[in-house]
């Protein structure tokens, strides 16, 4: 716009500016008058109360939100005259648990356990449409108790995991928080869609990246656009060694310096990472290049165990779709039973393990992501702590201890309820009858 010349000022225009101006100011006051009061208060009333912290189950308390966060926690009497005109949630014949978290999700991926299966995804659906059943699947997962995902890329549909999270948090969707990452790497030729046509390029379902250089701009990329996290691919191609060895190996994708740059360029950005890692030399590879969790890591060792230990390294397992996948036949099979194993031993040297699913390779539709609790008590673990590493644990593995993972005062009211006792029967995580997140209600039954 250019220097606007002098325009002459009229006496109907001084009318009309003073009118414009009394106008706003009744407008503004109207407006701040209904924006004092104080935020909307509800107490919660908790037959049993498991806080995703504790191993004690409370009786007969009672939850104060404010606004979207906790206020307080305690005797419901007390609580009750301290907000004697808050509104009132009655859950007394329920267990109420903090919002659960999947630390290993894709929104945009509808299973794939044959490659036909996903490349039918990523060669006839557009990226809109893949964002459409993305927030479905955001909304399957809200309303099956999941206030907080943490997505591991979208699967070849770009930066759709953002939108979709951007989406959530406008409130145009109902969603769980999403931590996004993006688009993943792989090198060239190590991810697919392959194809023996060199004519033609088909779409890939990672960011393509060689070089220590690369690997640093890729980073920044993905985190221009939006990443919270960055998900790499250590390794692929899975085969035991000849007898009497009963480790599993994989081919590693990145140099170390490669890896090491990934790694690098992102915690200077304050992003985690997240590394792919299934063989034994894929997650020796991740734990070189220093990342923050190990995905899947069915080939874990005693000695690569101890490092994870040493290093404050996170294990997201998901078992899920180890199990889904057994009918792509191959290694596949083997590598249930032998995860299992590596679950006792992690488990008993103390192994922060983060649940994860790897919902997207199984569909949202046909399996409900609390399945992988049920599957974490029968590898060993009590009730408690499957319940704590879908909550304290997975919210410290994202940094977020101080907003969600726990019941507690000054964190987000990320609370779910299940009817029976979920400490007994871990099945009830799959029936979960009660959603708020962020002080609303999503789901009451
Ligand atoms: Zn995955």
């Amino acid at each position: 716009m250019g220097v606007s010349s002098p325009v002459p000022f009229s006496c109907g225009d001084l009318v009309r500016t003073l009118s414009l101006v009394l106008l706003f100011s009744a407008t503004t006051s109207v407006f701040l008058v209904a924006q004092t009061p104080s935020p909307q208060q509800t107490l919660i009333k908790a037959g049993r109360l498991v806080d995703g912290r504790s191993q004690q189950v409370q009786t007969n308390v009672a939850i104060l939100v404010e606004g979207e966060r906790i206020k307080a926690v305690g005797a419901v009497a007390q609580l009750q005259s301290q907000a004697p005109n808050a509104r009132i949630i009655d859950l007394s014949q329920m267990t109420v648990l903090p919002g659960l978290i999947d630390a290993h999700t894709h929104l945009l991926l509808q299973g794939d356990i044959t490659s036909q299966e996903y490349e039918d995804q990523l060669l006839k659906q557009s990226i809109p449409y893949r964002a459409v059943l993305a927030a479905r699947n955001a909304r399957l997962s809200l309303e099956h108790g999941f206030t907080a995902l943490r997505d591991v890329e979208t699967e070849g549909a770009m930066y759709a995991d953002v939108d979709v999270k951007l989406a959530v948090n406008r409130g145009e969707v109902p969603g769980p928080r999403i931590f996004a990452s993006t688009r993943a790497m792989a090198p060239t030729g190590m991810y697919p869609i392959g194809t023996p046509n060199w004519e033609i390029e088909l779409p890939h379902g990672v960011q393509t990246v060689d070089g220590v250089d690369n690997a640093r701009l890729a980073v920044r990329e993905q985190v221009q656009h939006g990443a919270d996290w960055i998900k790499y691919y250590s390794d692929r191609r899975y085969f035991f060694g000849p007898p009497p060895d009963s480790v599993l190996h994989s081919w590693v994708n990145f140099t170390d310096a490669e890896a090491k740059a990934i790694v690098d360029e992102a915690h200077r950005l304050g992003r985690g990472v997240a590394a792919h890692a299934i063989g034994s030399d894929g997650i020796a590879a991740a734990l070189r290049a220093g990342v923050n969790s190990i995905e899947h890591g069915d080939g874990l060792t005693d000695s690569l165990i101890d490092v994870m230990v040493k290093n404050n390294v996170y294990w997201v397992p998901t078992v899920t779709v180890g199990v889904h996948v057994l009918p792509r036949g191959g290694v596949w099979p083997a590598l249930v039973a032998l995860e299992r194993r590596a679950f006792g031993k992690a488990l008993r040297k103390g192994v922060k393990i983060a649940m994860g699913t790897d919902v997207g390779g199984f569909p949202w539709t046909e399996i409900n992501q609390a399945k992988e609790f049920e599957y974490y008590v029968q590898y060993g673990m009590t009730p408690m702590q499957a319940i704590q590493s879908g909550t304290s644990v997975a919210a410290a593995l994202l940094g977020q201890e101080q907003n969600i993972g726990a019941i507690a005062p000054g964190l987000y009211a990320d609370i779910i309820a299940v009817a029976g006792d979920p400490t007994r029967d871990i099945t009830e995580l799959q029936r979960v009858k009660f959603v708020m997140k962020g002080g609303a209600v999503y789901l009451s039954q």
